[in-house]
């Protein structure tokens, strides 16, 4: 079996779309980044990376390249998904905890989860989702920003 952790935060700012785990979810501010700035999608795919030992997203889709500049952040995983399955591994299971002191994310947490099952082609039952706020601390707590962390564990396939 292996392991791997991700971590990932982006600022909130005015004049964007919010999108977590790929799902556009309706706010007045959306996440900054060279790409559509998807944390859940982005620390779910450094987990990804780091249990197969293939480093970083920054290094396949830095964000210096035009090429992926508004980059949907599905594609991204959808993409390193395609790296695991090079390597003959599979996702047993997947942790994310999402740290946001707005919008309220309950309502959209099922959604999420199917989403990203259907891009890891595995059960929705073998992904859990938790959001907790930052309690007001600093720029995750002021609703400046949203962070993510997942953890990934990785299986063989069979023979
Ligand atoms: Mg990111």
């Amino acid at each position: 079996m292996r392991v791997g952790l991700g971590y990932d935060i982006h600022r909130l700012v005015k004049g964007r779309r919010l999108y977590l785990g790929g799902i556009e979810i309706p706010f007045n501010k959306g996440l900054l980044g060279h790409s559509d700035g998807d944390v859940v999608l982005h620390a779910v795919s450094d987990a990804l990376l780091g249990a197969i030992g293939g480093g970083d997203i920054g290094e396949y889709f830095p964000n210096t390249a035009s090429e992926y500049r508004g980059m949907r952040s599905e594609e991204i995983l959808a993409r390193v998904f395609r790296m695991v399955k090079e390597k003959n591994l599979y996702v047993e299971n997947l942790d994310i905890t999402l740290i946001a002191e707005e919008p309220k994310i309950s309502p959209y947490k099922e959604k999420v989860k199917e989403n990203i099952s259907r891009i890891l082609k595995i059960s929705i039952d073998n992904i859990n989702l938790k959001a907790t706020t930052n309690e007001g601390v600093g720029l995750i707590g002021k609703a400046q920003a949203i962070a993510c962390f997942a953890v990934v564990s990785l299986k063989g396939v069979r023979d």
